[in-house]
């Protein structure tokens, strides 16, 4: 895809050593570490609000439009969604919440990478792979 319009990116090592802290009195269910290359998109399939965006290798939930019925979770093959008060879900609060803010709504799922199952329970995703460019949204 053109990169013409991307966001400015910067290092993943930086995100990967900021502390999400933000968490606030809304509930939200919150997608970690393992949706990085796996991307099944089961979970955008059931939502009723379309609260996914999509980035280059994942996906996160807009913690405002999140309505926390919870129907994703069970869905996700790569168990990746959590609640947000999970301790799961500690360290992905805020990159759900900054890049659903940056990254484009996907409310129809498309086909998994090609390696999606070899990634599933990878190690250390977010600072290996862990990309700040968004996906293509539904086009
Ligand atoms: S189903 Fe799970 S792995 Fe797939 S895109 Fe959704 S959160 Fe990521
Ligand atoms: S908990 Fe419900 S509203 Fe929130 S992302 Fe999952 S399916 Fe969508």
């Amino acid at each position: 895809m053109s990169g013409s319009s991307r966001p400015p990116l910067r290092p993943s090592v930086c995100i990967a050593a900021e502390g999400d802290t933000h968490q606030d009195s809304r509930m939200t269910y919150v997608v970690t570490e393992n949706c990085i290359r796996c991307k099944y998109m089961d979970c955008v399939s059931v939502c009723p609000v379309d609260c996914f965006y999509e980035g280059e290798n994942m996906l996160v939930i807009h913690p405002d439009e999140c309505i926390d019925c919870g129907v994703c979770e069970p869905e996700c093959p790569a168990e990746a969604i959590v609640p947000d008060s999970d301790p799961a879900a500690s360290d992905w609060i805020g990159l759900n919440e900054r890049y659903a803010a940056l990254w484009p709504n996907i409310s129809v799922a498309k086909q998994p990478p090609a390696d999606a199952a070899a990634m599933d329970g990878a190690p250390d995703k977010r600072n290996l792979y862990f990309s700040e460019r968004p996906g293509d949204g539904d086009v």
